[in-house]
């Protein structure tokens, strides 16, 4: 006999790690094998791959990669999202999930001019036997989504966004390296080549992340918003172009960014807003710890909020990898 929140349980464990990982494998289109293991193991290590994926999708090795390359993935894979967590991004197929939210509180830097998050006990255990607080906040702060009515008075609202849209496979372009050198760095439609090059043809509705680096800034909010004289904030984003190109092209169905907003902070006009939530896609800004997703192969799964008429609103987003 067992105890579960103070309530003796009879039996085994019912709720299996790999009963979970089943339902990752639905997302992604039962990839991997109905026992929750990836299909692609020590065993595959030792002599035989197979990755349960056909030739050129995401995340498959790159045409030319060494076969020893593919097979010490395949072998990393195997030890689980933890060990290669801390070596650097994850594995897509490594069956783990990141948390790509930041915590939302008070100290979180917010747009120019908007008030902080604020979060009030109304009710404890002491009076009542139970703990509640109210929360208030503007609707586009921390890692938040912008629904097409944000920029588009007849784009649709937050709770309106399809269900289907919200789980995608997702795509990482990595700009950090330009970013580094030019904090207005943008994402251009040869970032979406590069990656082409790197894993294969864009998966259709997919969901594509500009990883910019600008993380490394949070600790310091000043750095964050980084104001220049005028009060512009100098802060990379999406070219119109780049994301005009994905909708386009490869039907994207949102798109992603680690800094406060999908557009340059030096851009006029909020382009990228216009180019994505114009076209009734969402966007997700404030995106946690992009870095340790795989560039290829994983899912994103947006817990976007469902109030009736919401421009926007913080979420909970996660990468199955
Ligand atoms: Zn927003």
């Amino acid at each position: 006999m067992r105890h579960e929140f103070g309530v003796a349980v009879p039996g085994p464990l019912m709720c299996a790690p790999r009963i979970v990982r089943f339902a990752h494998d639905v997302a992604r289109g039962n990839r991997r094998s109905a026992a929750g293991v990836p299909r692609v193991g020590l065993a595959g290590a030792a002599g035989s791959v197979d990755s349960g994926r056909t030739a050129g999708q995401p995340g498959e090795p790159k045409a030319g990669v060494p076969r020893r390359r593919a097979l010490l993935g395949a072998g990393l894979a195997a030890f689980g999202a933890a060990t290669v967590a801390a070596a650097g991004p994850a594995a897509a197929g490594s069956g783990g999930v990141l948390d790509l939210t930041h915590p939302l509180g008070p100290d979180l830097p917010v747009w120019p001019g908007n008030p902080p998050f604020v979060s009030v006990p109304v009710a404890t255990y002491e009076r009542g036997g139970f703990a509640q607080n109210a929360i208030a906040s503007w609707e586009h702060i921390g890692t938040h989504v912008d629904a097409p009515l944000h920029r588009d008075p007849r784009g649709i609202g937050v709770d309106l966004i399809a269900p289907e849209d919200l789980v995608a496979p997702l795509v990482v372009l990595d700009i950090r390296a330009r970013v580094g050198a030019d904090p207005d760095a943008a994402v251009t439609v040869a970032d979406i080549d590069a990656w082409r090059a790197a894993h294969g043809e864009i998966p259709e509705r997919a969901f594509v992340a500009a990883l910019t680096g600008w993380e490394s800034r949070l600790a310091e909010p000043a750095a964050f918003l980084n104001l220049d004289a005028t009060g512009t904030q100098r802060t990379p984003g999406w070219t119109p172009e780049a994301a005009a190109h994905l909708i386009t092209e490869c039907g994207a169905v949102g798109f992603g960014i680690d800094t406060l907003s999908l557009d340059r902070g030096a851009a006029r006009d909020s382009p990228a807003h216009t180019a994505i939530l114009g076209s009734g896609r969402y966007g997700v800004e404030m995106l946690a710890d992009l870095a340790a997703a795989p560039a290829a192969g994983a899912t994103v799964v947006v817990g976007a909020p469902k109030h009736t008429g919401g421009t926007g609103g913080p979420a909970r987003v996660l990468a199955l990898t």
